[in-house]
């Protein structure tokens, strides 16, 4: 089979090294990949974003799967492009990939399934807004109704902040037209647990679940990223929990989207808050997280291609994936200077010896190579040094005899991953 993986982060990385693994491939491509992916796959220079030349690229080289990474290409249509084209996509079209694109749209969907979440209201008038806020006071949830890349969201501990969120998206439209509209929601409290299921359209099946580290600094300071660094499976979530979620989110929601004539087929994140009423749900993202990709990837024991492909096909019925009993810990190494402005360029050295550490897997991120061979840095985070052990101390520590073999002065990361379950 001939397989097109597009993105180049480390989801993608840990993509393709576990598609590289099945005995059903014939060939890999990658769009646009980076250094790291060259190493399993065919790199090829197109962006993710480059909706016709993906889907010409497909067409010309018989892919028979394109698997899509990152949410934009989803948002803007590319399981739609290729469908019409005839080609087998793994990943929502752009009816569902509506469930991550607009917050007020995803809220509708849960209460019509009667999912768990936070009661909430939307507003397209900051006056309405703010007579809303005088009701319901704080603490309080304001969000910009569109994507504003994990930055739309304030969670306000008193009034005034709350004031100040509607003014800077509503008013000075901080983040352009995803503020056009706000979603205020109540404040939740608990541990949160990024949970994934493969769905087909009609079925769906747990695909593992993990917890990741927003915050740039140790502690959880600092600004919101990507992701610093994930590990799973979460011990905070049990297999009861993980039936409830199905139950009770996941699957009223596949049937709701069905019913809305949008079948969700990919992968369904689930941003799970486990309050003391029990799971609640944050938000949907349509794609595999990231860096939690990497950790379900190293644990995943399964074949990854028929997976991916019943899914496409609407095949997932009576399938159930097996997982190694390790548990999985990722540390994402940045440059310098991530989340507000990486400096790039800089050259990273010791990643052979990173990949020597016992039980360590390097996944890349934002990283090219230079025609004399070096692997610089290309973007904010840059590498992913994941690794398993018996036990998530033991993982964690291997993770990190892998970060501490890298010679990148150019990078950093945080110290404290896993603190929160160990
Ligand atoms: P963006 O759309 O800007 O990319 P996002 O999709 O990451 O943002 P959410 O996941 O909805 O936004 O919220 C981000 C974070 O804000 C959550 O991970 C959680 O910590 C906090 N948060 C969101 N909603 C609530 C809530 N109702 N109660 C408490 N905390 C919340």
């Amino acid at each position: 089979m001939r397989v097109l993986v597009v993105g180049g982060g480390g989801r993608e990385h840990a993509l393709c090294w576990k598609l590289a693994q099945s005995p059903l491939l014939t060939a890999l491509f990658c769009a646009p990949g980076n250094a790291g992916i060259a190493e399993v796959a065919r790199c090829v220079p197109i962006i993710a974003e480059d909706i016709s030349g993906i889907v010409n690229f497909a067409k010309a080289n018989a892919i028979d799967l394109v698997v899509v990474g990152p949410e934009a290409p989803l948002t803007l249509g590319l399981a739609d492009f290729c469908a019409a084209a005839g080609l087998r996509v793994f990943g929502p079209d752009a009816a569902a990939a509506r469930l991550e694109g607009s917050k007020s749209f995803m809220k509708e969907v849960l209460d019509a399934a009667g999912a768990p979440t936070a009661a909430w209201a939307r507003f397209e008038d900051a006056g309405a807004a703010r007579a809303y806020l005088a009701k319901v006071g704080a603490p309080i949830v304001v969000k910009a109704d569109g994507l504003a890349a994990g930055k739309g969201v304030v969670v306000a501990a008193t009034p005034e902040e709350a004031e100040a969120a509607i003014a800077a998206i509503m008013e000075d439209r901080i983040h352009g037209s995803a503020g056009a509209e706000v979603v205020i929601e109540d404040c939740m409290t608990g541990p949160e647990v990024s949970f994934f299921a493969l769905c087909d359209g009609s079925t769906a099946i747990p695909f593992g679940a993990a917890q990741d580290h927003k915050r740039v600094g140790d502690g959880d300071t600092g600004p919101n990223t990507g992701g610093m660094g994930a590990y799973g499976p979460p011990p905070v979530f049990s297999a009861a929990m993980e039936a409830e979620v199905m139950d009770h989110c996941v699957t009223p929601v596949l049937a709701e989207m069905a019913k809305r004539g949008a079948p969700f087929r990919g992968v369904l994140f689930a941003g799970l808050m486990l309050t003391p009423e029990g799971p609640k749900l944050l938000e949907f993202n349509v794609r595999f997280g990231d860096p939690e990709c990497q950790v379900l990837m190293l644990r995943l024991q399964s074949d990854l291609l028929p997976l991916l492909v019943a899914a496409a096909d609407g095949h997932l019925a009576g399938m159930a994936p097996d997982w190694r009993p390790d548990p999985a810990l990722v540390v994402v190494m940045a440059a310098e200077g991530y989340p507000e402005a990486p400096r790039k360029g800089s050259v990273i050295g010791g990643l052979e010896a990173a990949a020597a550490c016992p039980g360590v897997t390097v996944f890349h991120a934002g990283t090219a190579r230079r025609e004399d061979g070096a692997v610089i840095a290309t973007g904010g985070r840059v590498l992913g040094i994941a690794a398993t052990g018996a036990d998530l101390r033991a993982a964690r520590d291997a993770a990190y005899a892998g970060v501490d073999a890298v010679v990148w002065p150019g990078g950093f990361c945080r110290r404290d991953i896993g603190a929160r379950a160990l």
